[in-house]
């Protein structure tokens, strides 16, 4: 029996648990009470790992679908496939017709994340998808043109601000997200104990809602419209002041006159919140004595998820939060933190290439995904004839489902990266699995630079395995697709990759010693970090390393360039205009909204008997005054139906979301035919993402909007 001290991989929290196990046994989970960051915090889907490990329906071999049946084979005749029928439509059909597809769980997976980059490049084409389009990419956006870098994000900082203003973010479900604090209850609570005050807007009452002073239900979609408004009344009643950021920033007048149509009375009637709650909030964030804004997901899916996100940081800089302790601060990670290099002003821009079909612009070199089923379907130049998805689930989590699932069974070839043989991987002609987490080296390289805290926390792998690790899986793909063979000497590549790193980081790959892959360019990135620390000195820290709460980084951590913070881009304020037409559009009768959950993890742990148990979770959320108006009754099916789709779903009534406003959960629409979860398919629930529309999205970031999808709602027959 071993105890392996371990980061939880599956969610942004980075909590560090202690996994009994015996080999790849797991026996006991349980929350590290010595780590330096979560101090023993764990959530039921940390407890989880053990039936993760345990889950029978995991693949731990290569499928190839032959005569349409998947049929289990080698890793070198899942390589020959490959290599057989991709490499013949990239040269007849160029690098385009190859799109590739990234879902949430590679941003926790630091193979995917450090090779999976070498694979894009390699392809060559723009063709490259996210779940960052049906999540956070309008942040990326706003904070690349304010602060010259699109993962340059402002963090609250929970542990000593004294006034929390919370848009469309429910972390006491979500464990926090574009803000790594594990224990969030604790770090709220903490707020209030110290005298603080938390505020929520959104059109639920939600969880963390009820553990706040204060509940704005907003109308769904309309959280730029208040968050204008708390901007006009800054300067209406001179309230702004900007403190030490007065030398820093550029374009704050120009704000003033952008928001001027926007007074609390305008506004008011169309996001449901009282001229006078709108004037009393931004008395009390300009009076605080620290305060920090955030929004998060409900944010930033949605028609202004970009305004919304710009509008922001807005905020946090016109009450001269922004930078200081208690306001909305820049972490500085241990490694791989492009900002942590002063004196870059490169800049930010967009749209250096845009979709064939809708031309719509990238934003940091991906297109949105709500684009993809149409880059399959339509004819011509540069249609995509293959998909590549790499531990994702696109056909359940991202707009229009049931045309991206007809698209991609057009697809002539289809490749996919996943353990699970899921609604998306059970349409690939070849499908290669990862290995368990306790069999993968970790290191939280995007959440350590979103942090509340500076930490460093490495894990090395716990277990063997028989598995290849993804960043190998990924270094063969490459070698294929470079024209090396399915056999390329992936050493060679690995050794390349590591040295191109040390050079441009200059220093010399040697100092890694015999270490390779990702271990190799985490301590390269660790040398070349802001802290004196290399992978050694993690590895003889195993609860992590604190480097203490976040400090002031400006002017340094910027790279626009001016060198400013530039508060009123063209590239955002370009769409203020159509938020002014805002003021004037009648609100939909009845708008859909999404629903986070504490043991839902988007669509993949559904397989997991610990976190489905009990009454069925995948219900729509219906006022009783509406449910009262279309005389529906609690657990009653109702037929919601929006311009792409309809589904059928049970209701539950509660007064937890505003009338008008319907909410079920996505990630669920399990038991299709194909798939392999035998859990999932009992607890299969319906896909709300049928009813997202993939014509709506934000205009400049092209985020589909999940938040205030327009629908109808009836008794089902
Ligand atoms: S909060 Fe996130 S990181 Fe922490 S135990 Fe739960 S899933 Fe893991």
């Amino acid at each position: 029996m071993s105890t392996a001290i371990v980061t939880c991989p599956l969610c942004e929290a980075t909590c560090g648990l202690e996994v009994e196990h015996d080999g790849p046994q797991i026996t006991a989970v349980r929350g590290d009470k010595l780590d330096v960051f979560s101090q023993g915090y764990i959530c039921p889907k940390g407890v989880s790992f053990k039936a993760l490990h345990d889950d029978p329906d995991r693949l731990t071999t290569p499928l190839v679908k032959r005569d349409d049946v998947f049929e289990e084979v080698s890793w070198d005749d899942a390589f020959a496939e490959i290599e057989r029928r991709l490499l013949p439509l990239r040269e007849k059909y160029g690098n385009n017709a190859v799109a590739i597809y990234l879902g949430n769980p590679g941003a926790h997976n630091l193979g995917s994340l450090l090779y999976g980059r070498v694979l894009y490049k390699a392809l060559g084409t723009q063709n490259i998808y996210t779940a960052g389009t049906v999540d956070q990419v309008p942040k990326h956006f706003s904070s690349g043109y304010l602060f010259g870098d699109p993962l340059t994000i402002p963090i609250p900082d929970l542990d000593r601000t004294s006034y929390l203003l919370l848009l469309g973010a429910n972390p006491l479900v979500s464990n926090g997200s574009l803000m790594t604090a594990p224990d969030i209850r604790g770090r709220l609570k903490g707020i209030r104990t110290r005298g603080g005050r938390i505020v929520v807007v959104d059109p639920r009452r939600t969880a963390t809602a009820d553990v706040a002073d204060e509940h704005l239900a907003i109308r769904p979609g309309t959280d730029a419209l208040f968050l204008a408004a708390l901007t006009q009344v800054l300067f209406a009643d001179k309230l702004g002041d900007l403190g030490r950021l007065a030398d820093h920033v550029l374009g704050v007048d120009e704000v003033g006159e952008l928001v001027a149509p926007f007074t609390p009375e305008a506004v008011a009637p169309i996001i449901g919140i009282t001229a006078d709650d709108i004037r009393r909030v931004a008395r009390a964030l300009a009076a605080a004595e620290s305060a920090a804004v955030y929004g998060r997901i409900g944010t930033t899916v949605q028609s202004f998820g970009t305004l919304a996100s710009w509008l922001v940081d807005v905020l946090n800089v016109l009450t001269g939060n922004l930078d200081r302790a208690g306001g909305a601060m820049f972490p500085l990670g241990a490694a791989g933190q492009t900002n942590s290099v002063p004196g870059r002003r490169r800049g930010f821009t967009h749209g250096r290439w845009r979709s064939r079909v809708r031309n719509l612009p990238e934003v940091m070199g991906e297109l949105p995904v709500a684009t993809l089923a149409e880059e399959i379907l339509a004819p011509g130049d540069g249609q995509v004839r293959a998909l590549l998805t790499v531990g994702g689930n696109p056909c359940l989590s991202t707009p229009n489902s049931d045309r991206l699932t007809a698209a991609v069974e057009q697809l002539d070839f289809m490749v996919s990266l996943d353990v699970y043989l899921n609604e998306t991987s059970r349409h690939a002609d070849v499908i290669l699995p990862g290995p368990l987490p306790l069999a993968r080296a970790h290191f939280d390289l995007l959440f350590y630079q979103l942090s509340v805290r500076n930490i460093a926390n490495w894990t090395a792998p716990a277990i063997e395995t028989e598995l290849p690790q993804e960043w190998q899986t990924i270094l063969r793909l490459v070698g294929i697709v470079t024209g090396q063979g399915a056999d390329a000497d992936i050493s060679a590549i690995d050794d390349f990759i590591a040295g191109e790193s040390a050079r441009r980081a200059g220093l010399d790959v040697e100092l890694a010693g015999s270490r390779t892959g990702p271990a190799r360019l985490v301590d390269l990135m660790l040398r070349a970090g802001p802290y004196d620390v290399t992978l050694a000195d993690l590895e003889a820290a195993p609860h992590g390393i604190d480097f203490g709460p976040l400090q002031p980084r400006l002017p340094d951590v910027l790279s626009t360039p001016s060198g400013k913070i530039e508060l009123a881009p063209p590239a955002i304020t370009v769409d203020v205009p159509r938020l002014v037409a805002e003021l004037e559009r009648p609100p939909d009768p009845f708008v859909l909204i999404g629903r986070r959950q504490l043991s839902s993890n988007n669509s993949w742990m559904h397989n997991l008997a610990p976190l489905v148990r009990g009454s069925n979770r995948c219900t729509a959320h219906l006022h009783p005054d509406d449910a009262e108006q279309l005389g529906l009754a609690d657990g009653a099916l109702a037929l919601v139906r929006s311009r792409t789709g309809q589904i059928t779903v049970p209701i539950e009534i509660t007064d937890t979301v505003r009338p008008g406003v319907v909410s079920i959960p996505h990630g669920w629409g399990h038991g299709l035919d194909g798939t392999r979860g035998s859990v999932a398919s009992s607890h299969a629930g319906v896909n709300s993402n049928i009813l997202a529309d993939d014509l709506l999205i934000d205009a400049l970031s092209g985020t589909a909007v999940l938040n205030g999808i327009p629908i109808e709602i009836s008794a089902a027959k």
